[in-house]
């Protein structure tokens, strides 16, 4: 791997928008033990063959040249990361950069009671477990497999090993989950993490999605205020994804509102593969190829000013043209079955949600 001095810059690279480089999401691995239906609904899939994942060493050269660049937080996701071995040592040599003040990793928490302490030893700082119901038979049809107990397993094994500021993601769904909102809250309050609730998203493989289906940030705010009462909002300066509420017992709750209310203007995101594709969009349907580079020994400079160059050219903003076609053609499907199955890039699994 090319060597040289890093380059530091005192501000983040901007886009077109002005909006920073910032934020990085390194998929570790498309594959995934759980086949939710919103995600992964078909019953074949074409993974990114081994030979082009990335190795720790790869990713971690990556993610410094990113820092460099302005990145600051970085979130580990899949797919389903904790099926990549021996995980805690790619965190262990994450946590040496110390421009990355946030190491945090999204996962499904079915092996997390086993990697938990792992994990925290290592350095990673927060843990964010995907939750969308508390009953079996709900998760399993949802899901297709039976492993809600090992997903609660994890989730208490998160406080006890000793992290902090666990998130439970919840994608709420009309017709699935939308009589559990309460009980979500709920079980957030006594396992000590924060629910955030997701509207459900068209983009990748989502090709179930319909409009009906989702469950709104309005819908959402409607429903919990008649259970608790007045809901005030969170005020803070944060470029997160989640609006933040608070229920009148001082109880906190997220919502991602990326379907009816999207929030590109101040996106300062960005998604590497696992095989070393850059993402500027979750709906972005091309990338730039960062392996090939740095397997051909590029040098650290062209390197830098590849990632510079992209992000300083960037214009997206995916989830609101998708809203804006609501109002001309119509939403359709994003991206046609048979063009998924010729480019696993564009599943979400692949490229972290
Ligand atoms: N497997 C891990 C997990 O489920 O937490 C990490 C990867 S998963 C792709 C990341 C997040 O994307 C999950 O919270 C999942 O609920 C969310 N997600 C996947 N498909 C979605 C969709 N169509 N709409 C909204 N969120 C979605
Ligand atoms: Fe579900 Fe995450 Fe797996 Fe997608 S990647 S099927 S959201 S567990
Ligand atoms: Fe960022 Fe794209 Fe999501 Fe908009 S749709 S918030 S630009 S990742």
């Amino acid at each position: 791997m090319p060597m040289s001095e890093p380059q530091v810059l005192s501000e983040p690279v901007k886009d077109l928008w002005g909006r920073p480089l910032r934020s990085l999401r390194v998929s570790v691995t498309d594959r995934c033990n759980l086949r939710c239906q919103y995600c992964m609904p078909e019953e074949e899939y074409v993974w990114l063959p081994r030979e082009t994942l990335l190795t720790f060493k790869e990713i971690v050269f990556l993610t410094d040249l990113f820092s460099e660049q302005g990145v600051d937080r970085v979130r580990i996701t899949g797919g389903e990361p904790l099926l990549r071995k021996d995980l805690a040592s790619l965190i262990g040599m994450l946590q040496k950069n110390t421009r990355i003040q946030d190491i945090a990793m999204t996962t499904n928490g079915v092996l997390l009671a086993e990697h938990a302490q792992n994990l925290f030893d290592a350095g990673l700082h927060r843990i964010t477990v995907s939750l969308d119901t508390l009953k079996a038979e709900r998760f399993k049809a949802l899901t297709r497999r039976d492993t809600l107990a090992q997903v609660f397993e994890g989730i208490e094994s998160v406080g006890r090993v000793g992290f902090h500021g666990l998130k439970l993601d919840t994608v709420a769904m009309k017709g699935y989950n939308d009589d559990e909102l309460i009980p979500l809250i709920e079980y957030g309050k006594r396992v000590n993490g924060e629910v955030r609730f997701i509207e459900y998203m068209d983009v990748g493989g989502a090709n179930d999605w319909s409009a009906d289906k989702v469950f709104s940030r309005k819908e959402i705010l409607v429903m919990l205020s008649r259970y608790y009462g007045a809901i005030e909002p969170v005020h803070e300066i944060s470029s997160a994804p989640a609006q933040r509420f608070r229920l009148p017992d001082g109880t906190t709750f997220g919502i991602i509102p990326s379907t009816t209310t999207p929030f590109c203007s101040t996106c300062d995101r960005s998604r590497l593969t696992a095989d070393g594709m850059w993402y500027l969009c979750l709906y972005a349907k091309t990338g730039l190829d960062l392996r090939k580079p740095i397997r051909a020994r590029r040098s650290r400079e062209d390197l830098v000013s590849m990632i510079q160059s992209v992000w300083e050219t960037r214009r997206d903003r995916g989830a609101e043209e998708r809203k804006e076609l609501e109002f001309s053609t119509g939403r359709g499907r994003f991206i046609d079955i048979d063009r998924l199955r010729q480019d696993p890039h564009l599943e979400m699994h692949a490229r972290g949600g």
